[in-house]
């Protein structure tokens, strides 16, 4: 079976801010500490970026191999306006741009935006889609926007031209980050008013999923995806959930993905995209074609057609 991961990240602390492992740490402390003395958030932190150490993108193509994952989408969320970044986005790109070249035909690449950068924003997203020939938008509504804010539809007009898809974070992430604007039905308005932009709602087959499904179902350019699967507090039985999810009716709209690094420590692509593919639960009962939608035709289908394999560049 052909597998494309939806949904990744270069694991590697020039792109993943401080203050966001920082938040993860905090609820990692806090769930050791409940069972006895825990290491010290500063020692966890350090131990957690320490394993972000993968610049150039190697471990995860090796982990890819591994897994029997052939493509895979890094996504590029924009932190600036919220967070410390150690680099500028134009940096993050150039970068990005460096690793897609380093593993030629291994990885798609969703550039982050935040609205609040106003025309000086558009203008370069748009400029560093081009040069670099990016794949899509990743938009990361806890930092502190609505994804139908008026000021991200300069975006999906770029989007819209050129066929890109828009990777919507929803749901909750870091605690110092604001989990209101990340509710799936903000994403409602903008993709009414853009129908011909698809709109891949991230994690959103896992958290909110009765919401995000009916979305799914009845707005057709909005696609779930089910990056963390593994990772994700509330779904200790994830093989289970996955399952029903895929006997809603919605495989044509739900996408594959890890969110790797997150994973990472449990087994790694390997495991998880083991358990998926091979395992007893996951696909019972859900028809081969379906599980080729979820596993690689929905991606396909998102991504714009010179993005695809054999497609026009
Ligand atoms: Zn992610």
């Amino acid at each position: 079976m052909t597998v494309y991961d939806g949904h990744c990240h270069i694991a590697s602390t020039h792109f993943i801010p401080r203050e966001f492992i920082e938040d993860v740490v905090r609820n990692v402390h806090r769930r050791l500490d409940a069972r006895g003395p825990a290491p010290a958030p500063a020692r966890l932190t350090e131990n957690y970026a320490a394993q972000h150490d993968d610049h150039t993108g190697d471990q995860l193509v090796a982990e890819m191999d591994a897994a029997g994952v052939d493509r895979a989408v890094l996504l590029v969320p924009d932190f600036g306006l919220r967070m410390d970044c150690p680099l500028p986005m134009a940096e993050m790109a150039r970068l990005h741009h460096g690793i897609r070249q380093r593993h030629p035909g291994r990885f798609w690449v969703y550039l982050g935006a935040d609205p609040r950068r106003g025309e000086a924003g558009v203008a370069a997203f748009e400029r560093m889609v081009d040069d670099y020939g990016f794949d899509g938008l990743k938009l990361y509504p806890p930092c502190g926007y609505s994804p139908s804010d008026p000021g991200l539809y300069p975006y999906y007009e770029v989007c819209a031209a050129r066929e890109l898809p828009v990777f919507v974070h929803t749901g909750p992430t870091g605690g110092s980050l604001d989990y209101g604007p990340a509710h799936p039905l903000r994403i409602d308005r903008a993709a009414r008013d853009f129908p011909s932009v698809d709109f891949v709602l991230g994690h959103a087959g896992l958290t909110h999923a009765e919401t995000a499904g009916y979305l799914a179902a009845h707005r057709p350019n909005v696609y779930l995806d089910i990056g963390g699967f593994a990772s994700t507090p509330t779904i200790p039985r994830w093989p289970e959930h996955l399952n029903r999810l895929f006997r809603l009716g919605l495989n044509h709209k739900i996408i594959f993905g890890t969110d790797w690094p997150l994973g990472r420590l449990s087994g790694g692509l390997r495991r998880s995209v083991g358990e998926v593919v091979h395992g007893p639960t996951v696909f019972a009962g859900v028809g081969r074609r379906d599980q080729d939608l979820i596993m690689h035709g929905n991606l396909l289908r998102v991504l714009a057609p010179a993005s695809r394999p054999g497609g026009g560049g």
